[in-house]
């Protein structure tokens, strides 16, 4: 399909016309069927390509079809008989769908609170020992919760878990190199 601006006559008026054909002679056809004369063509478009169209997939065979559809026009299935369609390009068609369709929510909310909880107890216990099991418990759970709706919580259970695990082991280096130390004094007077 083409957008064709020409020139044409009718009772000797040269008129300026617009019309979408598929080529000049169905153009020229139009304007005959009009009474008039095509007399020059002054600018062809191809039209743009069509805008995207809210599709939906059909249950049965997955194919692209209309919203509106009632039957299938590649299975042929009934499509009355199924409830809600699958959508799969509603986003860039429709503005009110893209703002109102989220994401399914796919992490655990347990995991994140969890995890969150864990991390400050992890910090509150760190001098006791305990901390550093309680924060590789809270890191591997921040992960189950990182999708979730609290993923805020899961990340700060991940970053206050690390933050004492890579303490610990600084502190574990620097009590081990100071006994050492010692050590290695004592057998050397
Ligand atoms: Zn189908």
């Amino acid at each position: 399909m083409k957008t064709f601006k020409y020139k044409w006559k009718m009772h000797d008026n040269e008129i300026i016309g617009s019309r979408d054909c598929d080529d000049e002679a169905s153009l020229r056809r139009h304007v005959e069927a009009n009474g008039g004369q095509l007399i020059e063509i002054l600018e062809v478009q191809e039209k743009a390509a069509p805008k995207y169209t809210m599709l939906k997939k059909c249950p049965y065979c997955a194919e692209e079809i209309q919203p509106e559809a009632i039957k299938c026009r590649h299975c042929g299935s009934d499509l009355l008989k199924r409830s809600e369609p699958t959508y799969i390009s509603n986003v860039r068609s429709n503005p009110s769908h893209a703002d109102s369709y989220r994401p399914p929510q796919g992490g655990n909310n347990g995991l994140a609170i969890t995890s969150f909880v864990l991390g400050i107890l992890a910090v509150i216990t760190s001098a006791l020992g305990i901390g550093f099991l309680l924060a590789i418990i809270a890191v591997s759970l921040g992960p189950g919760g990182r999708d979730s709706k609290y993923s805020a919580l899961a990340g700060w259970g991940m970053l206050l878990g690390w933050f004492v695990i890579i303490g610990s082991i600084l502190v574990a280096i620097l009590w081990g190199s100071i006994w050492a130390a010692l050590i290695f004094s004592s057998f050397r007077r």
